[in-house]
């Protein structure tokens, strides 16, 4: 479990620990909350020699790859999650896989690993788990496409105008679901959609013309297939993350606990509407970047990350977030042949961007 005091490794904490005669916890890595990792590795009783406080890279590869692991939960934040799921393919392990950016920054020398160690991918994402799901109602040629649902986030509404001046904590102020601060900044930009627009295709091998996105704000349907006669197969459950992560541990096998089962007799509305691409200009980039191939993922991928990280110290406005991002990418992408290109392409993006917000900061005060 790297990436244990996070909100996704707590939760898979939590559903280890109610299904103890099935998981064992044999390694714990966590970036910045040694307190709560310590308490974590008392309380499932892990080796110590395997419990790294703020591990680097090597460390982080050298945990994803233990003989006796069968299954690696990644769920550090960020690019900083690529060493694990390149390391954790190469060994042919289960990859529980939280952190998307290592797929899509990654992509080509991901599904390469992938190829050389035998290594599976199972998404912890909760759209990505829906459709693995809803993929399983037919054969893959007879699917037609696929259809990523998202909540809108807390701005959904609103136009350009009006998202000059949100605060931090308004774009922190999710509807539906209880994330960690990255993930809740990407999902009221759209970026997290369309970072995951770039992970279904990844995952699944389905180009970007079949991949939608629907806004639907209650956060019950996760994901949809269309299949090639007309039906639609979709997943449903209350927003609770446990679901898709005790799937990913064990799949195809389903755990005999319902999280986020569905009371129907409370249950009354299910909306759905186009997202408001306009506005939400991420999302778009992120289709461009995810169609360019090669080094544009991983560019538009350690942009945002920058952004956000301007945004959420007060830097920056939300609205820059997008202009920084579609700055650093026109600078212009390549060929992401190897880890090389992508490990450059990761580090001029960043040094871009920190050089745009640091200028936008300036103009500001
Ligand atoms: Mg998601």
């Amino acid at each position: 479990m790297l990436g244990s005091t996070g909100s996704i490794g707590t939760q898979t904490l939590d559903v280890v620990a109610r299904h103890r005669d099935q998981y064992e916890v044999v390694a714990l890595a966590a970036g910045r909350n040694g307190a709560l990792l310590a308490e974590q590795a008392t309380e499932f009783g892990v080796d110590a020699a395997r419990v790294i406080a703020q591990a680097n890279d090597e460390q982080l590869a050298e945990l994803a790859g233990l003989d006796d692991v069968d299954v690696v939960v990644n769920a550090v934040v960020g690019f900083a999650g690529l060493p694990v799921t390149l390391s954790a393919l190469r060994a042919g392990k289960r990859l529980a896989l939280a952190n998307k950016e290592s797929l899509i920054a990654g992509g080509p020398v991901v599904a390469k690993a992938r190829a050389e160690g035998g290594g599976e991918i199972v998404p912890v994402d909760s759209e990505h788990s829906a459709l693995y799901q809803c993929l399983r109602s037919g054969r893959s040629s007879e699917v037609r496409r696929l259809i990523v649902t998202a909540s809108g986030g807390p701005f959904r509404g609103r136009n350009r105008a009006e998202l000059e001046r949100v605060s931090v904590e308004d774009a922190l102020n999710h509807p539906t679901w209880n994330m960690g601060a990255k993930i809740t900044i990407d999902s009221s930009t759209l970026m997290n959609k369309g970072l995951e627009v770039i992970e279904a295709h990844e995952l699944f091998g389905i180009d970007y013309d079949r991949v939608d996105v629907v806004v639907h704000p209650q956060s019950v349907i996760h994901g949809m297939v269309e299949f090639g006669d007309g039906a639609t197969i979709a997943q449903l459950s209350m927003p609770d993350m446990r679901l898709p992560i005790g799937l990913a541990l064990g799949a195809p096998d389903r755990l005999d606990e319902p999280f986020g089962a569905i009371d129907w007799t409370t249950l009354r509305t299910l909306e759905f509407e186009p997202p408001d691409i306009e506005t939400f200009a991420c999302l778009a980039l992120a289709y461009s970047a995810g169609r360019a191939g090669g080094t544009a993922p991983a560019i538009l991928s350690a942009a945002n990350e920058i952004a956000v990280e301007a945004f959420l110290a007060g830097r920056i406005a939300w609205t820059s977030i997008a202009e920084v991002v579609e700055e650093v990418l026109q600078e212009g992408t390549g060929p992401a042949d190897d880890l090389d290109d992508v490990l450059h392409a990761d580090a001029a993006a960043r040094r871009r961007a920190t050089h745009l917000t640091t200028q936008i900061a300036y103009r500001r005060h």
